[in-house]
């Protein structure tokens, strides 16, 4: 597909993000069975379940809006993911392991965030607003996942690794 309008431009991102997403549903539930922290496993469940409303969320959008997506792979996520797997692969488990986890989770969340914002304006222009509201809904739980992630390694993971370490 050529990609020539604004709107050839949001379908575009629209598709990269769904990519995204997708890839997400399944590589989150490898996460929460490698995170050591309860907490930890518990908040990637539950990001799960976040995930696939936001797939459905996407999927709303592309019907709302009369749009066709295209066949894309999100490389950047790919990559990502094959970080996180490398670290399951390559440190035990435990909250060393923890702390990459949790870094690696926030470099998603920061990428969805991002996208997400670009995603609001282009709908925004296109006056898309279902799209807006839909998109802005996501949004809200990126950064509330990323705060959260953030808590977690402050409150409790940073300071169990250190202690492993002594
Ligand atoms: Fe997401
Ligand atoms: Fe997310």
């Amino acid at each position: 597909m050529k990609i020539k309008t604004l709107e050839d431009a949001f379908i575009h991102s629209l598709s990269d993000i769904y990519s995204a997403e997708k890839q997400l549903t399944k590589a989150l539930p490898k996460l929460a069975r490698a995170a050591h922290n309860q907490r930890l496993a518990d908040g990637f469940e539950g990001h799960l379940e976040e995930t696939e409303d936001q797939v459905a969320r996407i999927e709303k959008i592309v019907e709302e809006c009369g749009i066709r997506l295209q066949r894309v792979k999100c490389t950047p996520m790919e990559a990502m993911i094959e970080e996180s797997a490398n670290i399951i692969e390559n440190v035990e488990e435990g909250p060393v392991r923890d702390v990459l986890l949790i870094a690696g989770a926030q470099k998603v969340e920061h990428f969805e965030i991002s996208a997400y914002g670009t995603l609001i304006e282009l709908a925004r222009q296109l006056d898309y607003e279902d799209a807006v509201n839909l998109l802005e809904d996501t949004l809200v739980e990126e950064k509330a996942c990323d705060k959260k992630l953030n808590k977690l390694a402050l409150n409790d993971v940073n300071e169990e690794a250190l202690r492993e370490a002594a």
